[in-house]
């Protein structure tokens, strides 16, 4: 089955009692057991049946063997590094997601876990940076906001020689272009809040494991921390996730228009973009994954010239988030990243003028001419 026919008629599509096409929202809590311990569902934090509707799905779309629902892509990426415990030492992509940064650093390290962020890009500084009690190696590619791009087939074989997990956060390229699990990656991690779910109201995460011994635990950590996805999300989810196909077919055309426009323009200093064939990790992107995402960041200058462009644009909202059917506009350095400190920003590249663009599905003519207009 092809990926725009999976995202229809894969996992529950259909209600098996009524026929209903639309797989209907379990609210119930708790399950009648036919005598005692005899039941198919027994308490929905443990299993409900919408959720488990969405489980199916996201498992079949990243080719995985099971299939988990949270309440927010952080509680899963919390959840998944529960896998891990006092003592263990991680190794994390540079510029990985605000929030995950945040949990590393000043959550997870309380709990005797130490993490060392490295330029995943570069397999021998990677391969430097394993320690005795290293136990898995985090990353995200594209990465957000500077979509640097690590290969995460090579990463994989270089973790499986010195036994640890490969565990890929997939939220930017989305099931659609790019999985994680059939380049060798043992689990795969979503923030569903943005393209997954992609329209700004649902927000939830996802987590998909390769073997049955991964799943067990994974199931044992998400009933035993309970932060699951309510039945409403579930499904909402499930509903924006039938759409993903074509929303990413048509961001991705969008969005070449648009990072060719910004490449050319006099007051645009750098954009990054992994679509474009002068980024330096178009190659290895092509070799991981089908497409591109809509996400674009571009350098104009300083903190002033990002904060007037961002409040001067007609159809790019000025908000947090990204992967939604609408453009919106963020400056990184003070939103996605301001919970990193200012140092390590620098370090990164993460300065004050840049900015980040996710592209919706507004025609590109419209949010070219806008772009230009306030540009100017
Ligand atoms: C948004 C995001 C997260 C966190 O997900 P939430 O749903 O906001 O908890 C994690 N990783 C990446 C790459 C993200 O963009």
């Amino acid at each position: 089955m092809k990926k725009k026919t999976k995202l229809i008629h894969g996992g529950t599509p259909q209600d098996k009692q009524t026929g209903g096409v639309s797989f209907p929202i379990h609210l119930s809590s708790t399950f009648k057991q036919q005598s005692v311990g005899q039941f198919e569902y027994e308490y929905a934090r443990t299993a409900n049946p919408t959720r488990q509707a969405l489980e199916t799905f996201i498992a079949e779309l990243e080719d995985g063997v099971a299939g988990f629902a949270f309440s927010s892509g952080m509680a899963a990426i919390t959840t998944i590094f529960k896998l891990f415990s006092s003592g263990d030492h991680l190794l994390i992509s540079n510029d990985v997601y605000g929030g995950t940064y945040r949990l590393i650093v000043q959550v997870l390290v309380k709990e005797g876990i130490n993490a060392d962020f490295v330029d995943t890009t570069d397999l021998k500084e990677v391969e430097k940076a394993i320690k005795p009690e290293t136990k898995a190696i985090f990353l995200e590619t594209p990465t957000n906001p500077l979509l640097s791009i690590t290969d995460i087939r090579a990463i994989s074989k270089l973790s499986k020689a010195y036994s640890l997990r490969t565990i890929v956060d997939n939220t930017f390229s989305t099931p659609y272009w790019q999985n994680p699990l059939t380049l060798g990656a043992d689990i795969v991690i979503h923030s569903a809040t943005k393209y997954l779910g992609g329209h700004s109201d649902v927000v939830a995460g996802l987590a998909v494991t390769s073997s049955p011994e991964l799943s067990e635990r994974v199931a044992f950590l998400q009933n035993s921390m309970g932060a699951v996805l309510g039945a409403q999300d579930s499904w909402l989810l499930i509903r924006g996730m039938r759409t993903l196909g074509i929303r990413m077919e048509e961001i991705e055309k969008t969005s070449l228009q648009i990072a060719s426009f910004l490449a050319q323009h006099p007051s645009v200093k750098q954009v990054y973009y992994p679509g474009l064939p002068t980024h330096p990790g178009h190659n290895v992107h092509y070799s991981q994954a089908k497409g591109y995402s809509g996400i674009i960041t571009f350098e104009c200058g300083d903190a002033e010239k990002a904060e007037n462009l961002a409040v001067s644009l007609k159809y790019f909202t000025l908000a947090e988030s990204l992967g939604a059917i609408e453009s919106l506009i963020s400056i990184p350095a003070r939103m996605t990243h301001a919970s990193i400190p200012n140092e390590r920003r620098n370090q990164l590249g993460i300065t004050d003028g840049l900015v980040r663009l996710s592209i919706g599905l507004e025609d590109p003519i419209d949010l070219i001419e806008d772009l230009n207009g306030a540009l100017s």
